[in-house]
């Protein structure tokens, strides 16, 4: 059979092939960054991928002010429907064309977690199909089986980071949320919204990390107490920048950390955290349009590939939340990293001590890297730490993430493979089906 693509374009016809039984990757944006969809069939003889592109959909807001979704409903779509809304969004991934279903398979986050927490947070109601087709409502009631405590007790070490090794699987919704398709189809969503409000972009210059990461540390412990008045907390490096057009590259050499902040908490965020910075220097901070933040930050992953295509070069990235108290060893990590002579950049979450550090390995440099990655992971169990925080584990990351599971999370996989995908049509070859 090889690879074959369907697009069903209508409920009915998705149902049809759910029955079908035949084992299936139901896919949206096709943005993932640990589903190799390009070599797929390195990894399956015999696959069908199920384009959920083509279905209806819907968005609206409902009597209690929700955002309601059906169908292939994109970030960027939804942001455009609410633009003249008083309503916004309150998660915000980089990548804008994903699909916002997809977002709960994978549990997505972002740039605006810092503020709102993660999308598993705000989700009321998931509709799915299950393995005969047949639709269910999830709600935010309590989930439980015997297995779930230990889980649970296991789980709460990684409680204050947005995705932990494992999903949630606290509520009923957690079954859809984390578990990348593994378990139904996903049809239609209710996310709260939150008030519009108004905000202000500034960038801060900082000296390159991997010469002295100590202004960031001071940056990422103090930002901590503006949770409420900052809305995003981002750093750019030094290297990221470097890919960009000239005109892009604002950061003067240095590392940049982006804010937005309410506007009515401007002068508080400015009097008590930016003036209150032991290296507070206001010739070093600069306003930033809304536009111009967003054109930026979307540009780098986008500039990374270019040059990785140029180049003849591979990117091997990581997705590491650490807790604010293990970032310095994370870095030091990434610091010993960028001493290999192996090109590489770093991004992302900052004040969620969430980064995307990316090697771009030559083919010479490949092996050496791989190594390197094994050596970080095998540091990262030791640390209050979560190795997949947002992209999660797809195919890709599958050989690292077994070191951070015990007997009682493949027990639990096992149970819920058996219960909601007793065919084995879901995501053959998911993270659910590796066996101790
Ligand atoms: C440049 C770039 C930046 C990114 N930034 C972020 C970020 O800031 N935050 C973040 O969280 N992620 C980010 N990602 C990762 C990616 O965009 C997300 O994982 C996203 O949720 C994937 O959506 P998609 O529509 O492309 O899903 P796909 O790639 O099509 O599928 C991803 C997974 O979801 C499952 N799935 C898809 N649709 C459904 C459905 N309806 N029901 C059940 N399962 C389904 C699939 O089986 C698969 O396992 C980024 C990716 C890129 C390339």
């Amino acid at each position: 059979m090889g690879v074959q693509t369907k697009f069903p374009k209508t409920l009915q016809e998705l149902k049809d092939i759910i029955n079908s039984k035949a084992p299936s990757l139901y896919i949206s944006s096709q943005t993932s960054t640990v589903i190799p969809y390009d070599f797929i069939d390195k990894y399956y003889n015999d696959i069908q991928l199920v384009n959920l592109n083509s279905l209806p959909k819907k968005i609206e807001i409902d009597q209690n002010n929700n955002l309601k979704i059906q169908g292939p409903v994109s970030w960027q779509e939804a942001r455009a429907f609410l633009s003249d809304k008083d309503f916004e969004i309150m998660v915000s991934p980089t990548e804008e064309l994903a699909s916002i279903l997809a977002g709960l398979a994978t549990s997505a986050t972002g740039e605006r977690s810092f503020h709102f927490g993660t999308l598993r947070e705000q989700v009321i109601q998931i509709k799915y199909l299950d393995h005969q087709s047949n639709e269910h409502i999830l709600t935010q009631k309590e989930l439980n089986f015997p297995i779930l405590k230990e889980y649970q007790e296991e789980y709460s070490r990684y409680k204050t980071l947005k995705n932990a090794p494992f999903p949630r699987l606290a509520k009923e919704i957690d079954l859809m949320i984390g578990t990348e398709g593994q378990l139904g189809v996903i049809t239609e969503a209710i996310i709260k919204l939150a008030p519009k409000t108004s905000t202000q972009f500034l960038f801060m210059l900082l000296p390159k990390w991997e010469n002295d990461p100590t202004d960031h540390f001071e940056v990422l412990q103090k930002v901590q107490n503006f949770r409420n008045d900052v809305i995003i907390c981002e750093l750019t490096d030094s290297n990221s920048f470097s890919y960009l057009k000239k005109e892009d590259q604002l950061n003067q050499n240095s590392d940049v950390i982006f804010f937005e902040v309410l506007k009515d908490s401007f002068e508080t965020f400015y009097e008590n955290f930016l003036i209150d910075l032991s290296f507070f220097d206001e010739n070093k901070v600069f306003e930033i349009s809304a536009k111009k933040f967003h054109q930026i930050r979307a540009a780098i992953p986008r500039a990374i590939n270019e040059v990785n295509t140029h180049n003849k070069t591979q990117k091997y990235g990581t997705d590491i939340q650490a807790t604010i108290k293990d970032f310095k060893p994370l870095i030091d990590l990434y610091t010993q990293f960028s001493k290999l002579g192996i090109a590489y950049n770093l991004f992302g979450h900052f004040g969620d001590a969430h980064l995307h550090f990316n090697f771009m390995a030559q083919a010479d440099q490949v092996q050496e890297v791989q190594s390197q990655l094994s050596r970080l992971y095998q540091n990262v169990l030791k640390l209050d730490a979560s190795p997949f925080a947002e992209h999660g584990i797809g195919l890709i990351k599958q050989k690292f993430i077994t070191d951070f599971w015990s007997n009682t999370q493949y027990q639990v996989f096992n149970e819920l493979k058996n219960t909601h995908d007793p065919n084995h049509v879901f995501f053959p070859k998911g993270y659910m089906t590796l066996k101790p």
